[in-house]
């Protein structure tokens, strides 16, 4: 197997950017985040700071506007936006949801939208795949997009479509073909850029969900909403498997953000177990409090080599798929299981909001569920890796 080489997470180049970020993140402290959690708000400081930092733009190409660095980079800013405590989950897909524009989109489209993303001044963030009825099973979403004249004709429902409140467009997967009309079953589907800024209220409803944390997460309704033609993106049919090429790009910055997490969680608890004095002693010196703490560095460590070396593997243009997967289960495990050993080693104070433990750790726990669950990437791994018998 040929190794990426991981070292360039910790040059000079990537050092600099990680520098950047943390000064930003230290304008954000834990009471920013706390205020933001108690009253369901959306960081929009946060968001503006880190739009104007450039950060959101890394990944678009200078000749749209962007800096045009790569994953690796992207990777090394979520990863010290968790480090310091503070939540990339409002803004992090302004950064890769562009892909699927950048990859499949036409000249004209990405001349059209690209520099405004790299500005800010358009917002890309919401992303409509899942369904209520379908779940994890794409395949049978049943928005549907009806070809009409120079327009296609939306309806159906998305659920957990993250964002949208705060986003100008959105990407979003419809059927374009029944089902049992299709010759093979991945074809059928189709990609749409949706203006939202154009669409009448009754056309697109978008209703807030109210969830365990602060994700700003929505069901959205589509009623006879007119997309004209030329917002499609790529070849009619085709979406699944534009929508599927970029969610590398995307498990991979969410595993960057888990190992931020672990970071975060790890120098929480040794500080802590340092610190904290019971029976006259460090709690930190007795093994009971330590191990779990060393355990959870190990596969912090393990999980940040995987990170890497999955986004190096994308860098190169290599197939990242297998360890896009693993990198985003073992880093989303090394996180909860870290947030689990912080919670214990702060004992009750774990709980009192001031220490920011109690939100990071329900934070943290989406990752296990979303943007997939654990249990479709095992599934992934053994299908398309140990090539066992497909399950489903
Ligand atoms: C806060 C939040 C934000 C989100 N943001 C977005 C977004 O912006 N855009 C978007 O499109 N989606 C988004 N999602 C949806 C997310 O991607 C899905 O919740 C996730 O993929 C799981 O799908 P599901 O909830 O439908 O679970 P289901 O598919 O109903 O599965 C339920 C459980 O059963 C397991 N399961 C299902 N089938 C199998 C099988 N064959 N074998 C083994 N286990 C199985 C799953 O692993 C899971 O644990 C978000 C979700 C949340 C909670």
């Amino acid at each position: 197997m040929h190794l990426p080489d991981i070292s360039k997470a910790d040059s000079d180049d990537i050092a600099a950017i990680r520098e950047a970020v943390r000064a930003l993140c230290a304008r954000f402290p834990g009471e920013y985040w706390r205020d933001l959690d108690r009253d369901k708000a959306y960081p929009a400081d946060f968001v503006q700071a880190m739009t104007e930092g450039g950060f959101l733009s890394v990944l678009v190409p200078t000749e749209y506007g962007g800096s045009g660095l790569d994953l690796t980079a992207a990777v090394a800013i979520l990863e010290e936006v968790h480090a310091s405590g503070c939540n990339g989950a409002a803004c992090h897909a302004q950064m890769y949801t562009m892909g699927t524009l950048l990859r499949h989109g036409t000249e004209a489209q990405k001349q059209a939208y690209l520099p405004g993303i790299a500005s800010g001044d358009l917002r890309l963030q919401a992303f409509g795949v899942t369904e209520p009825t379908a779940g994890t099973d794409t395949l049978s979403i049943r928005t549907t997009a009806v070809r009409d004249g120079d327009d296609y004709v939306i309806n159906g429902q998305k659920v957990w479509t993250s964002r949208a409140e705060y986003s100008d467009l959105m990407i979003l997967l419809a059927r374009t073909t029944p089902k049992d009309k299709v010759e093979k079953r991945t074809e059928g589907l189709s990609v749409f850029l949706v203006d939202m800024r154009e669409a009448s209220k009754e056309a697109l409803k978008i209703q807030p969900i109210e969830t365990m944390i602060n994700h700003a997460t929505t069901e959205v309704f589509f009623e006879n909403l007119r997309v004209p033609a030329e917002n499609r993106l790529g070849e009619e049919g085709k979406g699944l498997r534009y929508i599927l090429d970029g969610m590398n790009a995307e498990r991979i910055l969410i595993a960057a953000e888990c190992i931020g997490d672990a970071r975060w969680f790890i120098d929480k608890s040794t500080n802590y177990a340092r610190d904290r004095v019971v029976f006259n002693r460090p709690i930190g010196q007795n093994q009971g409090v330590q191990f779990p703490i060393a355990r959870n560095y190990v596969e912090y460590q393990a999980a940040r080599l995987m990170v890497y070396h999955a986004a190096g593997q994308f860098d190169a243009g290599e197939p990242a798929g297998e360890f896009a997967n693993m990198a985003k289960l073992a880093a989303s495990e090394a996180s909860w299981h870290a947030a689990d050993t912080c919670l214990q080693t702060h004992g009750g104070f774990g709980f009192a909001s001031e220490y920011e433990i109690e939100r990071k750790f329900r934070e943290t726990r989406l990752y296990q569920v979303a943007p997939i669950s654990t249990n479709l990437i095992l599934s992934y791994v053994a299908e398309h890796v140990l090539k066992l018998p497909r399950s489903y």
